[in-house]
Order: structure tokens, then sequence, then C-alpha cells
């Protein structure tokens, strides 16, 4: 595996979002010119605890000397997905860096960059659907796609060696909230120019048919808000603007008042709200101090958890230590977003609770509260049809959606030499009309801690995940400092652990097996103090493994204590 670059030709370069969800970003370079596309983080799954995000080691980059090449990255819209990497990639690389957006998107951007230090600067470039940009040979063309958030655009990637369209995140909505539509003259006049390879957004390629409009999520929540006779409480995700915005403008209508709880909602919609994005009519929105004051059926509150996170504002009220909001029998609450695979049973424990309190509750299984941002099949094929690329390769998605992908492809007409499926590090090149693999680069990924957003060692990590799962044991040895003889009884401490401490035959052998090894170690070897301790953790280590395949963390306490009835020091 190496990298490796032939002069003439367009590279394309899959740094995440390939065979998993999330971490979106593609190198695309013609000769002395790249440019990324999107700088995305991922969410970790359960078994990965303390860890906040995952985003790629960009310092790959910098090794295969490519850092200096990249004139701009261009993100295709607002999510985390696709901006949460952004800081990491001018830390990595070591240097400024110019990022072009929408104006929505680089608002985003800039909320996200507060929350870092670090020493490059970012130079954010407002840009916007329709608009051209030149960087060397490479001319980059953006086009409005319609998606769950607002101002998202596709990337055409033009270059003497050809032409790459880079779908981004998109639905075919053909009446979206804010009634900028979808650029379908733009697709389809790029497809007369003709595409030699389509990137395409592979998330909901399973799904038969088309995904709904965005507004029949308005109609179900104004009938749902309508019927309420007490307190609405909806949880979507914070940048969802459009969600927002329907929420807003029902409860104008039924002359109801907005409250939000939760940090990374109030932040989005000021964003939102300070770039023009949301109309809010006056006196609609409330502060969560007004809301004792505001009769329980004139109040919708919108919330953050809709993954059921502990911490969110909705888990807090469910929990009842929400200081503004208790939830009342009769109460409706809504939670309007697709359960993220991984969060279910956060989720269901939350859904659970809500039945308990006697409240209403609707979700997406039950109740047409949300839709997706993501096209289904019919919709690919729309976006192919008309683009009619000379070669496909899917992007965003799971191995699983990138192979269904393919073979949506193919029955569009492609072959399976002019369809690529690609894992991040692939190098693929076009050229004279034809997408191959050359060669590929690993591509490591780091682990991001907490909100202070620092790495995680990889054993750090294990450690925490050990102790998730099997639990800590402590192993004291008291021995003696003349004659290193153990002292005593061997102490044996689990916290978390399967075995309880009160099992005394299992303790004893635990105790048992502490001893020997000590004795043994006393017997063939002289004693190195610094030895002991991982040779008893290693025996221990293959003791639980043997006897109940269980990985504990295992901690062991060496004491020397003085002679008995020797010196008092
Ligand atoms: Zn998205
Ligand atoms: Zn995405």
């Amino acid at each position: 595996m190496a990298y490796k670059y032939n002069p003439g030709t367009l590279q394309i370069l899959p740094i995440g979002g390939v065979g998993e969800f999330g971490m979106n970003a593609t190198l695309y370079r013609y000769n002395d010119t790249a440019v990324i596309v999107d700088a995305g983080v991922m969410f970790p799954d359960t078994d990965q605890p303390g860890v906040n995000l995952i985003v790629p080691d960009y310092t790959i980059l910098r090794e295969i000397g490519v850092s200096g090449l990249i004139a701009g990255a261009i993100i295709t819209h607002g999510h985390e997905d696709h901006i949460g990497g952004i800081p990491f990639l001018c830390r990595d690389l070591d240097r400024d860096m110019d990022i072009y957006g929408t104006r929505l998107t680089c608002g985003f951007i800039r909320k996200r960059l507060e929350e870092h230090r670090f020493d490059h600067q970012v130079n954010l470039h407002e840009v916007a659907a329709g608009d051209s940009l030149s960087f060397g040979e490479i001319r980059i063309h953006l086009l409005r796609v319609t998606h769950s958030i607002v101002d998202c655009v596709s990337v055409v990637v033009e270059t003497p060696a050809g032409t790459a369209f880079h779908t981004g995140d998109f639905k075919v909505d053909q009446t979206p909230i804010d009634g900028k539509n979808f650029d379908f003259a733009g697709f389809a006049e790029w497809g007369k120019r003709g595409i030699d390879v389509l990137l395409s957004d592979s998330t909901n390629v399973a799904k038969e048919g088309y995904t709904l409009s965005e507004c029949t999520v308005g109609d179900s929540l104004q009938e749902i808000i309508e019927s309420s006779r007490q307190k609405v409480i909806v949880a979507c995700f914070s940048s969802h603007i459009h969600r927002i915005q329907q929420i807003v403008r029902i409860a104008h209508e039924l002359n109801r008042r907005v409250v939000l709880l939760g940090r990374s909602l109030e932040n989005s919609m000021s964003v939102a709200r300070q770039l023009g994005y949301l109309k809010v009519p006056a006196g609609v929105m409330a502060n969560k101090e007004e809301i004792r004051n505001i009769p329980e059926n004139r109040l919708i509150i919108i919330t953050t958890g809709s993954q059921g996170e502990p911490m969110s504002a909705l888990s807090r009220i469910v929990r009842g230590e929400a200081k503004q909001v208790e939830i009342y029998p009769g109460d409706t609450i809504i939670i309007s977003a697709k359960t993220i695979p991984g969060n279910e049973k956060s989720v269901m424990r939350v859904i659970n609770s809500l039945y308990r309190m006697e409240a209403e509750v609707h979700y997406e299984e039950i109740s047409e509260v949300h839709v997706s941002g993501h096209a289904s099949k019919e919709e690919l094929k729309l976006v192919f049809s008309l683009l009619t690329p000379r070669n496909f390769i899917p992007i965003h998605g799971d191995r699983m959606q990138l192979v269904h992908h393919a073979k949506l492809a193919k029955e569009m007409g492609l072959t399976r030499s002019q369809i690529e499926i690609v894992d991040s590090g692939d190098i693929l090149e076009l050229a004279d009309d034809k997408v191959r693999k050359i060669d590929a680069i690993e591509i490591n990924r780091r682990f991001i801690e907490g909100d202070r957003f620092e790495e995680l060692e990889d054993i750090a990590l294990q450690d925490r995940r050990r102790l998730a799962e099997d639990g800590l044991i402590v192993v004291t040895l008291q021995v003696d400092e003349k004659s290193a003889e153990l002292v005593g009884e061997v102490e044996v401490i689990t916290r978390g652990f399967l075995l309880l401490s009160d099992d005394e035959v299992e303790m004893a052998q635990i105790r048992d097996r502490v001893r020997r090894r000590f004795n043994e170690m006393k017997r063939n070897e002289r004693l190195k103090w610094e030895a002991v301790r991982p040779k008893i953790r290693s025996a221990l280590r293959s003791y639980f493994r043997k006897r109940m395949n269980s990985f504990p963390v295992i901690l062991p306490i060496i004491l020397t204590v003085p002679r008995a009835g020797g010196t008092k020091r």
C-alpha cells in the first residue's frame, strides 16, 4: 500500500464515509491542486464509552505530501457528519485552511469553531448554490439540493481529466419548506455536458419509492398538536431548521408559545435566526424562565434528546430533573426524529417512561412525525437518469448500502466495470473515461473524548470498554520488605464484576492463584519488583478468560511492609 498519483488524472480519495456511517470526507486531486469535499465526524457506538466523536487522522495527508496541494475544503451542508471534523483537519495538517460553504453552513461551522482552540486560521468563504469557483485547473460548481437541513449543495468537480459529481446528502423534496427548489435544470444540464463519475448518497437506497416531503410532517404535527388540550413537547434534531420552522408556524397558528430546551438547539436556532433562515412571528418564542407563567394548553416545548441521550433535556424532564417542566398525564410528547441505529434501547427507555407517566406519545413507528432527509430508491434513480454518469461510486453509507446502491446503478445500465465499491483510503483515478482503483493508503481514526476535544489513547479506550463491560478487580499484596515473603491475606476487591465479592469459593481461588504465582516468581527468579505487577495481572487475566470468558481491568497493588515486630518508621 502506497500513495501514488499519475499526472493528468483526476484522483478521488475517500477519507471517510464509505463502509461506515459518518466522517464524510473526500479528496479530489488534479496535478498539483486538490480540494476536500466535506470534513465530518462519526458518533461512537455504545461499545466506546467516554468517546464523544471519531474523526479521521488527517496527518496522513501530510505524510503523503498532499497537504500543501489542498486549495480548500468545500462543504456540502451543515450536518455534523460533514462539518464536525474541520477543526481536526486544520490541526492535523498544521496549516491555515480556506473553507467554502453556503451561508447557513458557514454559520454552523463558525459556531463549531468557537468551541475549539487552535493556532491556525480558518478562512470561511460564503458561497451560494449556482456559484462556480476556480482552484488551479479544478473548477467547482455548486447546485442546490434539498435535505433535512437548509442551504445544501451538490458539488461538481470539473477538471481537464474529467468531471466528477458529488451529490452530498439529498432527497428530492418538491415542496420544500423554504420554497428553495432542488435544481433539476442544473442537474439535467450537467448530465448533458457529461459526468464521468457520480458519487451519490446511499443512505436510503434500500427504501422503495420516494421519501415523503418534509411538509407532510407539518400536517401530522399540526393534527396532533391541535387535538392536544395540554402542553406539547417535541424532540427533534437541533439542526433540523425546517422541522423547527414548521413547529413555530403551527404554534403561531394555534396560539401557542414555543420554548427551546437544550443548548445545541438554542445554538442552532440562534444561528438560523441571525442569518434569516427562520421566520419567527413576534411573540411566539418565550424563554424557559417564562414557562411557569404560560398556561399548559398554550405551550410547546422543543427539546433535544430524540435519541434518548441521558444528559439531554428530554431525558432530564422524564427523570424529573428539569427545573421548569414536569410531565402530567395527558401531556403530548412527540419524538420527531429517526432513531439512529444503536440508540434503540435508550429511545425505548424514554418512551416507556413517558407511557408510565400516562403521556400521549408519538414517534416514527406509530405516527407520521418524521420523514427522512435522504433520497429513496426512485429519487436516486431520478438523479441517476438526469446525470447519466459514465461511472459510479456509491458513498455515504455502510457496506450494505453501498452494495445495494451499486446494484441500482447496474439496473440503471452501468456495467460491473463502471462501478467501484470503495473503502476509505482507496486511491481511485479517472482517466480516459474510466475509474479504477490504483492503490490504497491506511487512514487511522482518532477518538475524541468529552467536551475538551482531547484525544483518547487507544489503551484508555480499551480500559473503559472493559471497565464498562467486565468491571474492575483490585488485588492487594502485602510483602515483607526484607524477606520478600507474602504477609497476611491477599486482598481482592471487585467492582462491576459478575463475580460477587461474597462468593467465597471463587475469592479463595483467586487469592490462591495470586499467592502461587507470587511464590513461583520468588522461587524461580530473583524477584524484580517492576515485573511482579504485570505477571500477577497476566496470571489473573488468563484465569478470568478461561473460567468465565471475561476481561476485567486488573489492578495489582503491592505494599511493602516492615518486618513484623521490626522497627517502626
Ligand atoms: Zn446531512
Ligand atoms: Zn450526512
